[in-house]
């Protein structure tokens, strides 16, 4: 499967991980966003929050909670952050492989339409 973050997961892409376990990692933008931007995503390759299923329950509640312990290592929980995920392509998703970017560190602008 021709997956961008598949190849990461894998290590065949480089990455600057901050996290993994078997299910969940996690890495830093390459295009930052904000000062902390980071994506969270499963092993497992759910092509988009679309393609979720009954039996993705437990992965998914897991990408919120690495998302919390991230945040909190990297010194934002606190002061505030954002969790985004971007669905197909009005939503501006780029890479097919389910992720939650963490973005902090700063003060976000407001979410217009
Ligand atoms: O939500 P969306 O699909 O638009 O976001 C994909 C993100 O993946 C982008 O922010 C992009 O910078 C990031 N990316 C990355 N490493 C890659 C390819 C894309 O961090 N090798």
């Amino acid at each position: 499967m021709d997956c961008i973050f598949c190849k990461i997961i894998e290590g065949a892409i480089p990455s600057k991980k901050v996290f993994e376990n078997d299910r969940v990692v996690a890495f830093h933008d390459i295009q930052p966003a904000a000062p902390v931007h980071i994506l969270i995503i499963p092993k497992k390759h759910i092509a988009t929050m679309n393609d979720v299923t009954d039996e993705d329950a437990e992965v998914v509640a897991e990408l919120f909670a690495v998302a919390r312990q991230i945040a909190k290592e990297q010194g934002i929980a606190e002061s505030g952050y954002r969790l985004v995920n971007n669905v197909n392509a009005d939503g501006g998703q780029l890479v097919y492989h389910l992720h939650i970017h963490l973005l902090g560190g700063a003060k976000l602008s407001p979410l217009v339409a």
